[in-house]
């Protein structure tokens, strides 16, 4: 647990599985409060339930990154119950690999408004408050679930490292942004990871080749990734961990 989270209070999309649940329960067992962001209601709803059970404070807000609506609602919903927010962990994302000559436009579009444009939505909703927070002399963080596949390329999975890479250089470009107003901005870039990312892909070679990598190789899990975030977020304000690349490690 990280102390100094205590006074923090937090939005974590794609909260209801993988590396954004184990984030919001870690956060929340230091002491931030939690907004918990993602489609399924029912998963928000009984994360928060198990956060309160173990003495902390989490909020589920059914959220779709994708519709701006959605995201307008949710932005009132988290300020309505818990003032301007000074941490933000875009997590929420897709992979649906396919080889591109399959022409899947549904798959790109979906990955492109989920994993791009769905972080610059959370960007636009709460960026205000992560600066305001930091004019007001508090600490501030942006982090950006990014992926290994932004720099190395996987065969069939070329949109997906595309959002990835795009997302990365985001990072980047909106550190030029809130850096020197002293908003932290970091890039996390995971490897394999265990968690249902892979159970979306609807190619049975791929989805069967994937499985492969998972027998093979002992993978991340999702708390080791949500440790990184809390470890990034709970450093100095003046201490920005910019870009973590973080991979199993027996990963190729
Ligand atoms: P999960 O599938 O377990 O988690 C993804 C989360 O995103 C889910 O909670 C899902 O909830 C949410 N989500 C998906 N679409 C939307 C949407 N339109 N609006 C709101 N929430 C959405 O996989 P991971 O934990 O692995 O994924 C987390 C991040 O980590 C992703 O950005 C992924 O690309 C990245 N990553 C994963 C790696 C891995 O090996 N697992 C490696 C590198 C990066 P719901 O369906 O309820 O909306």
């Amino acid at each position: 647990s990280h102390p100094s989270l205590a006074a923090r209070t937090a939005v974590v999309t794609g909260a209801a599985s993988g590396m954004g649940a184990a984030t919001a329960r870690l956060l929340a067992a230091s002491g931030a409060r939690v907004a918990l962001l993602a489609r399924r209601t029912e998963r928000l709803d009984s994360l928060a339930e198990e956060i309160a059970a173990a003495g902390g404070q989490a909020l589920a807000v059914t959220a779709d990154v994708t519709d701006q609506a959605s995201v307008d609602a949710a932005a009132k919903a988290v300020h309505d119950a818990y003032g301007p927010v000074d941490l933000v962990v875009n997590n929420a994302g897709v992979m649906l690999p396919n080889p591109l000559a399959d022409g899947r436009i549904d798959e790109w579009t979906r990955m492109v408004d989920t994993n791009l444009t769905g972080a610059l939505r959370i960007v636009r909703a709460f960026g205000s408050d992560l600066t305001a927070a930091a004019a007001e002399g508090r600490t501030a963080d942006l982090v950006n679930v990014s992926s290994i596949a932004s720099h190395v390329v996987f065969p069939d999975y070329a949109v997906y490292g595309a959002t990835k890479a795009a997302l990365t250089q985001l990072s980047a470009a909106l550190r030029s942004e809130f850096g020197p107003r002293d908003v932290r901005v970091s890039a996390i870039e995971p490897g394999l990871t265990d968690t249902e990312l892979a159970g979306h892909i609807d190619n049975p070679v791929l989805r069967e080749q994937l499985g492969g990598m998972f027998d093979a190789i002992p993978a991340l899990a999702a708390e080791d990734v949500a440790d990184l975030i809390a470890y990034t977020v709970s450093r100095p304000r003046h201490v920005n961990l910019r870009h973590l690349v973080v991979l199993p490690t027996r990963q190729a």
